[in-house]
């Protein structure tokens, strides 16, 4: 395919995104302005980014550091400026690399990956790292995102909330879910905006809620999704599965 024609190709599926958002906004009488469009652009190329930028994209979102970190340099190497969201599980060992070029973390789900994260953003940045709390909406830990009353203090979501409000080197931005596959995503996103009203209470500049994704953003934006995260309706369908 020739760029241009890739180019046409990503201009018509982000308008259809666009007009799905409006819609589900209009639906939830909502402003489609109250709503980010993140592209998801986890195996695509940084020529896709690139051109996802000339066309309006704002934020961006990858889930690997060994795929984000070459692509963010490519992106700023082409003189586009984007806003780079972290949404994967993190180790605390590529803390440091991703608070170079990250502008989001999205999923922070533990008081120590927190506390990592902290040491990495002083270390690495002049400004304070945006963070947004990774929410298990079920409960189950295992599968990533902290717990509302979690057994383990590591993995709590108001200790992880706190820690993060309470380190300089990162500042408390919101709540990010990703709806567990057996649930119903209306169910999901109910309990996720539940939770995260609680936090906004307790830390009132916590306003962010990362929600939804291709196949469910007109429920999360009708449960008051801030950030919608959409990669295969944008870029087209992954051949792997993440
Ligand atoms: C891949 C991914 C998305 C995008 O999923 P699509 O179904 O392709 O829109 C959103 N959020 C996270 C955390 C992801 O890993």
């Amino acid at each position: 395919m020739t760029v241009a024609d890739r180019r046409t190709q990503l201009a018509t599926a982000r308008q259809e995104v666009l007009d799905r958002i409006a819609r589900a906004c209009a639906a939830a009488g909502r402003e489609s302005a109250e709503v980010t469009l993140v592209a998801i652009t986890k195996t695509y190329p940084a020529s896709d980014v690139l051109l996802l930028a000339e066309l309006g994209v704002t934020d961006v979102g990858e889930n690997r550091d060994q795929e984000a970190a070459p692509k963010a340099a490519a992106l700023a190497a082409a003189g586009a400026r984007v806003r780079w969201h972290f949404v994967g599980q993190l180790q605390r060992n590529k803390a440091r690399s991703v608070a170079r070029y990250a502008d989001v973390v999205e999923s922070v789900d533990s008081v120590r990956l927190a506390a990592a994260l902290d040491r990495a953003a002083a270390e690495e940045r002049s400004a304070p790292l945006d963070v947004l709390v990774q929410i298990s909406v079920d409960g189950d830990a295992a599968r990533g995102g902290a717990v509302a009353g979690a057994g383990d203090p590591d993995r709590d979501l108001w200790r992880v909330a706190d820690t993060v409000a309470a380190a300089d080197g990162l500042r408390l931005a919101g709540v990010m879910a990703v709806a567990p596959l057996d649930w119903e995503p209306d169910r999901a996103f109910a309990t996720l905006s539940a939770l995260a009203a609680r936090l906004t209470e307790r830390h009132p500049g916590a306003t962010v809620v990362s929600a939804g994704m291709s196949g469910d953003l007109e429920v999360a934006v009708r449960h008051g999704a801030t950030h919608v995260r959409i990669g295969s309706s944008l870029l087209g369908m992954r051949n792997t599965l993440r």
